[in-house]
């Protein structure tokens, strides 16, 4: 991990309070592992806003990085404001990545709302090296979409309301589509509730399931333990404290779907 001063080199809306950033990352991409990995940004030179604000990496080019995030509250706005040339502090790349699928199975990848950027990343990295993928992208609203619903492509949205492509949330769509895999492995990130969601539908039926989990989060690098999760399964039970809990930041954000448990 390291720390490097990049130069914002574009910033546009996308959808509704919806960004995508482009800076400039030649330090940091010597060192990036793969989709799933995440960076911490400082936005504010003073100390009004110290803490740093996770953001997982969307995209990456041999000296660029790029995030797609949604305004939250103050520094996801500040992001926002930001000019091309203006400049931003980044620590990273932070945390693990998703495992490929092997030859014989095919990814189905389920982002949902701004879970979408390390999905994004992680088709483009499948893509990239030939691999067949099938993509969910569920947000609330037509508003919050950027992407066009081309199912004769594998990339399905679904939005809360009906106003585009299928109506529900992720889980109808994937329920369908599971039916034309013979061997499915699932991929997700988004909120906790559709991450329940697609774990249990993983576990019933047996198939392999990796969760990026975006905990809240201080430090990002395992210090200030802000980010822990249970540990699942009996192995864990009579265990110590570091084999119980896990730490987002280090030891995730990715995990198998059989490892974790959300209170
Ligand atoms: C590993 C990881 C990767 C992430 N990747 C992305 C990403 O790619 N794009 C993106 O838009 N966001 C991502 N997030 C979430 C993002 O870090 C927060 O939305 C951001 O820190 C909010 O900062 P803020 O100062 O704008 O809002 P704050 O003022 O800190 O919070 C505003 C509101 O958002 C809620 N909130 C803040 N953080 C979270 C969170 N992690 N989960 C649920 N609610 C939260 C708060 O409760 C509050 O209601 C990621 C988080 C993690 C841990």
């Amino acid at each position: 991990m390291i720390d490097q001063v990049c130069k914002v080199l574009s910033i546009n809306p996308l959808a509704k309070d919806i960004w995508e950033m482009t800076f400039s990352a030649d330090q940091l991409v010597k060192i990036y592992k793969g989709a799933g990995q995440f960076i911490e940004i400082l936005g504010d030179k003073t100390w009004d806003h110290p803490l740093r604000r996770p953001m997982s990496i969307s995209g990456i080019t041999d000296s660029t990085m790029s995030i797609i995030f949604k305004v939250m509250g103050q520094m996801t706005s500040r992001f926002s404001s930001l000019k091309v040339n203006d400049e931003i502090n980044v620590l990273g790349p932070l945390g693990n990545t998703f495992s490929h699928p092997s030859e014989n199975e095919t990814a189905i990848l389920i982002g949902g709302g701004v879970g979408l950027a390390p999905i994004m990343n992680f088709l483009n990295e499948l893509k990239s090296i030939n691999n067949h993928v099938l993509t969910i992208i569920g947000a609330r609203t037509k508003d919050e979409h950027h992407l066009d619903h081309d199912p004769c492509n594998g990339m399905y949205l679904t939005t809360d309301d009906g106003s585009i492509g299928d109506h529900g949330t992720v889980m109808p769509t994937l329920d369908r589509i599971i039916n034309t895999v013979k061997y499915p492995k699932l991929y997700a990130c988004g909120p906790e509730p559709m991450l329940k969601a697609v774990q249990q539908f993983g576990l019933t039926h047996d198939i392999p399931t990796e969760l990026s989990v975006e905990s809240y989060m201080g430090c990002g690098v395992g210090l200030c333990q802000g980010c822990v999760l249970k540990r699942e399964g009996p192995d864990f039970a009579e265990d110590s404290y570091q084999k119980k809990y896990t730490v987002v930041c280090k030891d995730g954000p990715v995990y198998n779907a059989k490892e974790i448990h959300f209170d």
